[in-house]
């Protein structure tokens, strides 16, 4: 099998098909990458919707801000958002230039505009200075999707160090919380923020102790402050993803030779390409889902969640 066989598809999201076979059920070979791994290297290429996703001007003239915007799935919910009109300034870490340029492109290429903004989020300082940057090259902000993520497999506590526990905190939750904090103020009513969790939140590996920890708290972050904000017209919901073939995987997410089994024990039997998130970040962020806020989203393929 190919890249292009395993990963894109030109069938769009909007054409009857069967979800078994939308995609194969890809078996990648082991592979690794160092941390964060990169799109470009990565085997098989999966599909951010750069040929498959269809816009019907859903987010037409919305300013989004999105974090780890340059590859799997913060990268497919770009291409999805700018496919619906909206503008985004997307935020990768500067390692992943080569990845964000391609996806600045693509954005450009829907007539939108694209504003990158690398920058390293366990930085408590450039948290706020990115949502100013952001604001200020799109003009305003009224979409906010923390979806940047750090994921590293350790098989016991004992091996787990107190350093890898505090950068996956200060990456999957405390960023969260100082980049919403700092958004507020730019936020006009209508707006929407959506969180990047994972069915790790309830169904945790052992190897994940950390990792999975932060996505339970990013379930409940989102719903306290979903109730908070809801006055204030400022809707909060999470989506969580099963499994999906992206970098994160392959840079120490999974031991290597996990790698070829990843995602064929879902229901659906494959793993996820990341263009079949993004029509529930369009969703959660378009005026459409304007009664629903304080929801996680589970796209898992059909594992049951709570
Ligand atoms: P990915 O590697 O493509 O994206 C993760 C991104 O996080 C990176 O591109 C990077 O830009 C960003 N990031 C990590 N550390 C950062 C830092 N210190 N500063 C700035 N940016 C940083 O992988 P992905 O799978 O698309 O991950 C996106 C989100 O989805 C993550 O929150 C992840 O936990 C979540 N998720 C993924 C899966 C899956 O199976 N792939 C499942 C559930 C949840
Ligand atoms: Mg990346």
């Amino acid at each position: 099998m190919s890249n292009q066989d395993a990963g894109n598809t030109r069938t769009d999201q909007l054409t009857f098909q069967n979800p078994v076979t939308r995609y194969p059920s890809i078996s990648p070979p082991e592979q690794d990458q160092p941390e964060p791994g990169l799109d470009l290297e990565l085997e098989p290429e999966t599909d951010r919707g750069e040929y498959s996703y269809r816009g019907t001007a859903r987010l037409q003239g919305r300013k989004a801000l999105i974090t780890g915007a340059d590859s799997g799935i913060g990268a497919a919910v770009a291409i999805g958002f700018a496919r619906e009109g909206a503008d985004v300034a997307l935020n990768y870490l500067p390692e992943e230039q080569a990845d964000a340029e391609k996806i600045c492109r693509i954005i450009e290429d829907a007539g939108c505009k694209a504003v990158p903004l690398p920058g390293d989020l366990t930085d408590v300082a450039f948290c706020a200075e990115l949502v100013s940057k952001a604001a200020e090259g799109l003009g305003g902000l009224d979409i906010l999707v923390n979806n940047a993520g750090r994921q590293i497999a350790v098989e016991s506590l004992e091996e787990l160090t107190e350093e890898q526990w505090t950068r996956t905190y200060e990456t999957n939750i405390r960023a969260m919380f100082l980049i919403t904090k700092a958004a507020l103020k730019h936020l006009p009513p209508g707006s929407t923020i959506i969180n990047t969790t994972s069915v790790q939140a309830y169904m945790p590996s052992p190897m994940l102790i950390d990792y999975a920890s932060t996505k339970a708290a990013i379930n409940n972050f989102t719903k306290g402050l979903a109730q908070q904000l809801a006055p204030k017209g400022i809707r909060v919901n999470a989506v969580a993803p099963g499994p999906f073939w992206t970098p994160l995987q392959v840079s120490d997410g999974q031991p290597k030779e996990k790698l070829p089994k990843f995602g064929k024990d879902t229901p659906l039997g494959r793993a996820g390409q990341p263009t079949e998130l993004a029509p529930a970040y369009v969703f959660l962020a378009s005026p459409e889902s304007s009664y629903v806020t304080g929801e996680t989203l589970n796209v898992n393929g059909g594992m049951p969640t709570p």
